[in-house]
């Protein structure tokens, strides 16, 4: 299920809440500013012990990494990095793209089934808000319908099996809210969900 809501990410108890984070993960502006102190020291710490890929490099532009969520009352924050938008020719649409299929993946692989997401990279990265409203939709919605697919090719394969399953259990399915920090981004998203 995919919602869309105009409020703080800090405050959603859901299972995973996304960071628009910058490389080094240790806190900055906007949401990553506000995220990190309502999680308190300890999120600093977690981030600090994530190893470095290069010198100042814990999380490359595109990718996410884990962490719990320490006072939030969601139970884990992924941090991801969205590109700095320059004229859209430079790799911003893939590198956006990949942000939400990371933290999809990641949080899948964590069990979570529920995760919320803020407008990556539109705020101080300046990414205009409904080319990058496109991008989160459509991965999101990609991103299920192959979980739905990949879920319902295994009860076909094994409709003997236990509870009509086969072996490994179904994972659980996610709902995606889109966390907009304003209401204008929140109509933004609701347009744009009816028209990808
Ligand atoms: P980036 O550097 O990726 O552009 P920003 O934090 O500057 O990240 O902005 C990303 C989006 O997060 C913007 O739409 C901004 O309005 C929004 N934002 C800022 N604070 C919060 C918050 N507490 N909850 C949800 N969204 C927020």
């Amino acid at each position: 299920m995919i919602k869309i809501i105009h409020g703080d990410i800090t405050t959603l108890a859901v299972d995973a809440i996304v960071n628009a984070a910058n490389q080094v993960m240790l806190g900055g502006g906007g949401v990553d500013g506000a995220i990190h102190r309502a999680a308190g020291r300890e999120l600093y710490e977690a981030c600090l012990k994530v190893p470095e890929v290069r010198p100042g490099v814990r999380c490359p532009t595109g990718e996410a990494r884990i962490t719990p969520g320490f006072k939030l009352p969601a139970k884990f924050v992924i941090h991801t990095v969205g590109p700095v938008y320059r004229d859209g020719n430079h790799g911003e649409p893939e590198k956006l793209a990949a942000c939400y299929r990371n933290s999809l993946a990641l949080a899948a692989e964590n069990g979570c089934k529920s995760i919320a997401f803020p407008c990556i990279s539109t705020g101080i990265y300046g990414y205009p808000i409904e080319d990058a409203a496109k991008i989160a939709v459509r991965e999101v919605k990609e991103f299920l319908a192959a979980k739905n697919a990949k879920d319902a090719e295994r009860d076909v394969a094994c409709p003997h099996a236990p509870n009509g399953r086969a072996g490994a259990p179904r994972t659980p399915q996610i709902d995606v809210i889109f966390c907009c920090f304003s209401e204008r981004d929140a109509d933004v998203y609701r347009r744009i969900l009816d028209l990808v």
